[in-house]
């Protein structure tokens, strides 16, 4: 086992091609994985573990869903890649628009920081303006102007979080406490004129993950409107994960049934599942906005795989498979987990608050209320979270190696599943009372 740590750590640095997959937040060596497949992954050791990672999201419907893994081997075997259009990618960018009317257009691209460094440079280009706002404790991806309090608590200007960062790249990035209305309605009558854009994670998931407060994206939707800037939700996590029709259709849904106007953002961003577990994101939006990409428009954006034809069966695959169904079966699990571990903590008088938006969720250990902003979320025990990382582990549960991440269920983990991780939750927190 140290053996691939020594390996690993002589070329690649950190051992890593992530950062977060070094366990720098949890401490401890990583063992490499060797295959997946379900609710599982196995080891390089052959332990088999119950997996809470999915990839990081794309997993949905489990690890090496064979008739995803069917269509990526019948698109492998009639060429890797084209350089040029088919008919596949045509059709998984329609089956997007089709969950998620806002997507009136779709550019695919490889990776999630493409997807929203693309929106960016769209909507400054679309507002002539340079300024956007973002919110401390949202991750975009890692563009250099979206590198800034991506995980600092600090509510400033042009702050770069990242070394290599030029204060230019960051100083047109306002960056404000998420949540706080009063501080985006300031934000917007102080330099409404040169605000481009307000990009978000449609619920945030990279500090844990946080419930919106009810009508904070609403806000942001009808300040850009009437301010001339462009609305930008990222649900490259939440897009077809926290509901059918990501984190924006779980508001929609519930404004409705209020009997609300739904509101809409003007471009979203997506990643994660529509891939499958290939690298597939894409950029949708407003027809007028979109059409001002190359080769109609003067917004350069272009890439080698973009479309990737193997990719995009996978993703095709996946998101055919992800019906209502299967959405609902999701649903339940994430249900059942997020109470069952809940209750098994307040059982032992471990203080924990639960964040939860859609089918995601996440623990805050130490608090005692569901945070809002990143401020919040640093105050949780990190430390506690480290010892219950390692305690399931041991009892073959694998959770996300940090604790400002979701726990991410599929539609392949069994009420069986469930139970299990429970009880180990339960026994670390017996082991943590005595
Ligand atoms: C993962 C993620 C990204 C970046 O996507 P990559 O494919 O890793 O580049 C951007 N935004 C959000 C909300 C994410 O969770």
């Amino acid at each position: 086992m140290s053996d691939y740590a020594e390996r690993a750590r002589a070329i690649l640095p950190g051992g890593v091609n992530s950062p977060v997959r070094a366990w720098n937040g949890v401490g401890g060596e990583p063992v490499p994985i060797a295959e997946a497949r379900g609710s599982r992954i196995v080891d390089a050791d052959g332990r088999e573990m119950i997996d809470l990672v999915a990839s990081w999201g794309p997993a949905i419907l489990g690890h090496a869903h064979p008739e995803v893994v069917a269509a990526v081997q019948a698109a492998a075997a009639k060429g890797l890649s084209f350089g040029a259009t088919t008919e596949a990618e045509v059709e998984l960018a329609e089956l997007i628009r089709d969950r998620y009317a806002p997507a009136e257009r779709v550019r695919l691209v490889s990776t999630g920081t493409e997807a929203t460094m693309t929106a960016i440079r769209l909507a400054r280009a679309a507002t002539g303006r340079h300024t956007f706002i973002k919110f401390a404790g949202c991750y975009h991806g890692h563009s250099d102007a979206l590198l800034v309090a991506a995980g600092s608590g600090l509510a400033t200007a042009g702050v770069p979080d990242s070394a290599g960062v030029t204060p230019g790249a960051a100083q047109d990035t306002l960056v404000l406490p998420y949540g706080d209305e009063a501080a985006l309605t300031a934000a917007f009558a102080e330099h409404g004129e040169s605000i481009a854009a307000v990009i978000v994670e449609a619920a945030p998931a990279n500090m844990g993950v946080i419930r919106p407060p009810a009508g904070f994206n609403r806000l942001i939707a009808s300040l850009c409107k009437n301010e001339g800037a462009v609305m930008i939700l990222d649900e490259v996590l939440t897009g077809f994960r926290a509901g059918p029709a990501g984190y924006w259709g779980v508001e929609r849904d519930h404004d409705v049934a209020a009997g609300l106007d739904p509101w809409t953002p003007d471009l979203v961003t997506f990643g994660k599942v529509i891939g499958g577990g290939l690298p597939v994101a894409a950029l949708g939006g407003r027809r007028d906005l979109m059409e001002q990409l190359a080769p109609l428009g003067p917004v350069y954006q272009a890439g080698t795989l973009s479309g990737n034809p193997v990719a995009v069966a996978a993703g095709l695959a996946t998101m055919r498979l992800l019906t209502d169904e299967v959405h609902a079966r999701v649903t339940a699990t994430a249900d059942a987990l997020a109470l069952g571990v809940s209750d098994a903590l307040t059982a032992r008088r471990i203080t924990h608050a639960v964040g939860r938006a859609g089918t995601l969720f996440s623990f805050f250990l130490g608090l005692s209320e569901p945070p809002v902003t990143f401020e919040d979320v640093s105050r949780q025990d990190t430390a506690a979270f480290a010892r219950l990382f390692h305690a399931v582990r041991r009892e073959g549960v694998a959770l996300p190696p940090s604790a400002y991440e979701a726990w991410f269920v599929s539609a392949a983990h069994t009420a069986a599943d469930v139970d299990h991780i429970v009880a180990t939750v339960a026994a670390w927190a017996d082991g943590e009372r005595a």
